[in-house]
């Protein structure tokens, strides 16, 4: 009998090598899918070892993004957000576009309006995405900048009153990254441990990729294909602002889509600006204040929140990074 103590235990490390194996598996399966929603290509993978109930989460962090764009896009004339823009003097908001527009509100006060979710009408002016985009004449960026900044929003319970009947409210610069909050946190409801969600580098990932963490490439700003370094991250957002996805040139000058709310220009001390923070909210509207205020302004700002990390490449090409950037690089 004593000599069928060694053959047991032999037998169960085999069945315990073959579990292990068999799951790590079935970890393996991965439904990713690819979606345009809010003006980008949204791609969101899922590792989960049931793959239909990895596809059947998907379908619902998609659809409740469709649902965030329905509700903060100014590009739907009936979101609440372009209603607020036609609004005379305020509108009543649901509880989240009130939450979006109160995070934005107070990134706009704390990078004293760098981050400006009242410059709707000069994005509009600029109309990026249109056919034919060119360089508005001074007046009319004059008149689109008068009235603007921090304190031309006002938000009491969910009422948004704003300062003129000519201002329009665009949540462009935060909305993405609440959207993909959502998507991460249905995801979670739907019983996924791992995936990523990333809404044109607007990013967030639930867990780790399996056992370990997730390897996110930062797009290079100048280098097409190129990486500028890699991160290892779980359960964090990663999103990365650059001055390369949206813009046009005219006489070897590049205009792109983040304003600079001080001169009604396209914002031009740094080529990308990359922040880690848990929500993608947060990280995406210091993304876009980092980008406007510049290396040395915007590490102070990012120097406030706990556990915010940035790595900026300035409009020289120089690295500047938080702290603790370093030890998520690999
Ligand atoms: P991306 O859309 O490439 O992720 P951002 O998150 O920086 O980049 O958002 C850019 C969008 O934010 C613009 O298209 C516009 O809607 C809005 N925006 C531009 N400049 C500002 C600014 N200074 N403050 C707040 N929002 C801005
Ligand atoms: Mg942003």
């Amino acid at each position: 009998m004593a000599l069928n103590r060694p053959l047991i235990l032999v037998l169960l490390v085999l069945a315990a090598t073959l579990a292990y194996f068999l799951r790590g598996d079935a970890r393996e399966q991965q439904v990713r899918q690819s979606r345009i929603l809010m003006g980008t290509v949204v791609e969101i993978n899922v590792l989960d070892q049931d793959a239909r109930r990895a596809q059947a989460a998907v379908e619902a962090a998609f659809a409740e993004m469709a649902r965030i764009e329905e509700l903060m896009s100014v590009q739907r004339p009936d979101s609440e957000v372009a209603r607020l823009g036609r609004a005379e003097q305020s509108l009543a908001v649901s509880t989240e576009t009130a939450e979006v527009l109160a995070l934005g509100l107070e990134i706009a006060r704390r990078s004293a309006g760098a981050f400006d979710p009242s410059l709707g009408r000069l994005k509009a002016l600029w109309d990026l995405e249109g056919d034919a985009p060119r360089i508005p004449e001074q007046a009319a960026i004059a008149a689109a900048l008068e009235g603007i900044g921090p304190q031309a929003l006002r938000l009491e319970g969910l009422r948004v009153y704003k300062a003129h009947p000519e201002l329009v409210v665009d949540l462009g610069g935060i909305a993405k990254g609440y959207a993909v909050d959502r998507a991460v946190a249905v995801l979670e409801q739907a019983g996924i441990a791992s995936a990523s969600v990333n809404a044109g580098g607007d990013l967030r990932l639930l867990g780790g990729r399996g056992e370990r963490p997730w390897r996110i490439g930062i797009q290079h700003p100048r280098e097409a294909g190129e990486v500028l370094t890699i991160l290892e991250l779980s359960d964090r957002a990663v999103v990365t602002s650059g001055d390369y996805e949206r813009y046009f040139e005219q006489d070897g000058r590049r205009y792109h889509h983040i304003f600079d709310p001080r001169t009604g220009f396209p914002a031009d001390a740094v080529q990308s600006v990359t922040l880690v923070a848990d929500s993608a909210m947060l990280a995406d509207a210091l993304a876009t204040a980092v980008f406007v205020l510049g290396p040395r302004q915007g590490l102070d700002l990012v120097g406030e929140f706990p556990g915010v990390e940035v790595l900026i490449v300035d409009a020289a090409g120089a690295l500047h990074a938080s702290a603790g950037m370093a030890e998520l690089q690999r």
